[in-house]
């Protein structure tokens, strides 16, 4: 069963502490009058972009990854692959005790729009099994591989579909100082940037990425966080790729 609502609600819990840190952190962060208000907490006005995170965990470079995220106090969505979890299920903890957000990539990295609905059901709600056993929820966002899907895929979900708008292709080559400028030159309010913490270099580029936006005014969010702040309820087979600023 989803239950987005209570997820929700919880999401305005983490943004009222997100609140109370940015507050100490950015005490010049918006004037009273573009500052949104959810609940009690007063929200900076942003400028919010969500990393997220395809294809792992990996041993080798997650850990390295959540580590600069720690450093930095920024949180981030991790779409991950089922066989990848396994042997890493300390990693998939860790990332859920540390305010991340998971969400599912399948378990073998396949095509959703290749497969029958038994071949679905096994790719995606077998992740989600697993999922739920080593964090104890059930509701996770779903990526497709390669953003391949189709009406099936759509009405098959169960979850709601997160794609993105800014893919610097890090899987394309390791040059950090191309993907970081395809990202920060791009960045807007609401953004939900793609890469993948399998390669040492994305780890690299995602930590410059931060360090720039960061110093651009710029708060990072899980995607669950990004639906709060915008006041949008994530509805299952719908697909996202940004959530903008409501216009003027
Ligand atoms: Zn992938």
């Amino acid at each position: 069963m989803s239950n987005w609502k209570t997820r929700l609600e919880a999401g305005a819990l983490a943004l009222a502490m997100l609140a109370l840190a940015a507050a100490a952190y950015w005490p010049q962060a918006g004037s009273g009058a573009d500052r949104q208000v959810l609940g009690a907490a007063k929200i900076p006005a942003g400028p919010y972009v969500a990393l997220t995170f395809d294809d792992g965990p990996k041993a080798s470079t997650t850990p390295v990854l959540l580590d600069g995220l720690a450093q930095r106090g920024v949180r981030a969505t991790f779409f991950v692959i089922g066989e990848n979890v396994e042997g890493n299920e300390l990693l998939l903890q860790r990332m859920e005790g540390e305010g991340h957000q998971i969400g599912l990539h399948t378990y073998h990295h396949k095509m959703l729009d290749q497969l029958n609905a038994a071949g679905f059901y096994a790719e995606v709600d077998q992740l989600r099994a697993t999922l739920t056993a080593l964090v104890g929820r059930e509701d996770f966002m779903l990526r497709p591989p390669y953003g391949m899907m189709n009406a099936a895929t759509q009405a098959r979900a169960a979850a709601p579909i997160v794609l993105w708008s800014v893919d610097p292709e890090d899987w394309s080559d390791r040059n950090t100082s191309r993907q970081v400028a395809a990202i920060v030159d791009k960045a807007q309010d609401g953004d939900i940037i793609l890469l993948h913490d399998i390669y040492p270099s994305s780890v690299d580029t995602a930590l410059q990425v931060v360090d720039a936006l960061l110093a651009r005014g710029f708060h990072f969010v899980t995607v669950e966080q990004l639906f709060a702040i915008r006041g949008v309820t994530p509805e299952n087979g719908k697909v996202y790729r940004r959530l903008p600023p409501p216009r003027p």
